[in-house]
């Protein structure tokens, strides 16, 4: 039996998450009136995600209007990688908010006040690095995309499911390193075909996977928002 404490504390849960649906949804309003798509990359730290898309926005160039939104508890050294591109970026630390270690719909919201989604096709969120909670909070996103680096070891989307579950699209990351490492690629895959049927395999470094990734980018931004 739960005691009357606990519900307590289950009922200020479901107030948080109840009002961040409230703004998730006007965020996707406010997207959907400029038809702009929106995908949430999320992902343990160091998991690759700066990398990726570092690979990724110059193979966009000229073919969609791309901008970025970058959150880390503290620094801009993410947007700063991402502004040498030459694609537009706005760099949210969530260290005013209290060091929240997850973006929620509120901070989404003031980052597109200063990243006009009018002017974008294609908004990609790097999510603050961390593979749980960031999975709980829907931003108004278009999609999810979940990045799982080789080196994180192949049980992670067994001990993290909801990451891994709630995402579209699951992106195993840096595969040059697998010949360095006592990774089992197999047991992985695995895994993955309990939770997720759909991912790629890919290294940003060497190029490998990443026109599949790249079209799975192409197919999500011409994909109507519901
Ligand atoms: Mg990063
Ligand atoms: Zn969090």
């Amino acid at each position: 039996m739960k005691s009357g404490r606990d519900n307590k504390r289950i009922n200020v849960v479901a107030n948080i998450l109840e009002a961040n649906d409230r703004v998730a949804m006007e965020n996707r309003r406010l997207l959907e009136k400029s038809h702009t798509r929106v995908i949430d990359i999320i992902g343990s730290p160091g998991a690759g995600k700066t990398r990726l898309l570092e690979a990724t926005l110059p193979a966009l160039a000229g073919k969609m209007r791309v901008g970025v939104i970058a959150a880390d508890i503290e620094t801009t050294l993410d947007a700063e990688r991402i502004a040498v591109l030459d694609v537009p970026v706005v760099q949210t630390t969530t260290g005013a908010f209290g060091g929240a270690c997850h973006l929620d719909a509120s901070a989404v919201r003031q980052a597109l006040e200063q990243l006009d989604p009018s002017e974008f096709d294609l908004i990609f969120i790097e999510n603050v690095g961390n593979l749980v909670c960031p999975a709980e909070f829907d931003i108004g996103q278009t999609a999810r995309v979940v990045v799982l680096s080789v080196a994180e070891g192949e049980d992670k989307p067994l001990k993290y499911p909801l990451a891994f579950r709630t995402a579209d699209l699951v992106v195993i990351s840096k595969t040059d390193l697998v010949p360095h490492l006592e990774f089992d690629m197999a047991a992985l895959r695995d895994n993955l075909e309990r939770i997720k049927p759909e991912w790629i395999e890919l290294s940003a470094r060497s190029g490998d996977g990443m026109p599949s990734w790249i079209e799975w980018v192409g197919r999500t931004a011409r994909r109507a928002i519901c």
